[in-house]
């Protein structure tokens, strides 16, 4: 399927969509949407935009989720934007933890690269929203056009490594996913 003539949106999940925890997210009944997030994808699809899923889930490597159970957290994201108007194209998980050494957990492009591939995206008119700077390195490495940085989640903690020099200065910091999406209609159509 190509994707050619709609702009794509990469969004990470935890601390962009929903309230990340360091205990991780092991269940639908921990999946808490930030407020705005559902509605944020409403209005990217309103926009012509269309949205995927780049999301790190070692949970599954630390056997503290089944396949089915984040399958149903997943679910749980989905029926929530659907509902908000939006929706999901497709969702990219990596299921390794960091000793695993895969090529698909961020910071590596490798959930990227396949939805480059199985999409035929533009990347370099792609855009890349998260909070962390496996996101924004990630984004990077997969030659997507732009990358946004939201404060929620871990996006506070991620600037004072843009003031060190540690990561490069993303094209736009939001406070929150919904002020992401304006920043990219706005950049995609000129109309905000
Ligand atoms: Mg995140």
């Amino acid at each position: 399927m190509s994707v050619n003539n709609k702009k794509i949106v990469f969004i990470d999940r935890d601390g962009v969509i929903n309230f990340d925890s360091p205990q991780y997210i092991k269940n639908e009944d921990e999946f808490v949407f930030i407020p705005g997030s559902a509605e944020a994808f409403g209005l990217l699809k309103d926009n012509g935009f269309e949205t995927i899923i780049i999301t790190n889930q070692s949970v599954i490597g630390r056997k503290m989720v089944t396949s089915e159970g984040l399958e149903k957290i997943f679910s749980k994201m989905r029926t929530g934007i659907i509902e908000s108007g939006g929706r999901i194209l497709d969702i990219f998980f990596c299921p390794h933890v960091p000793e695993d050494k895969c090529g698909c957990r961020k910071p590596e492009p490798g959930l990227l690269n396949m939805a480059k591939e199985k999409y035929s995206v533009d990347m370099s008119g792609a855009y890349m929203i998260g909070d962390t700077a496996k996101d924004m390195l990630a984004a990077e490495r997969a030659g997507v056009g732009r990358k946004i940085l939201v404060r929620t989640g871990s996006g506070v903690k991620t600037l004072d490594k843009i003031k060190s020099g540690e990561l490069n200065t993303p094209d736009y910091i939001a406070d929150d996913l919904m002020a992401a999406v304006k920043w990219v209609i706005s950049d995609g159509t000129g109309l905000i």
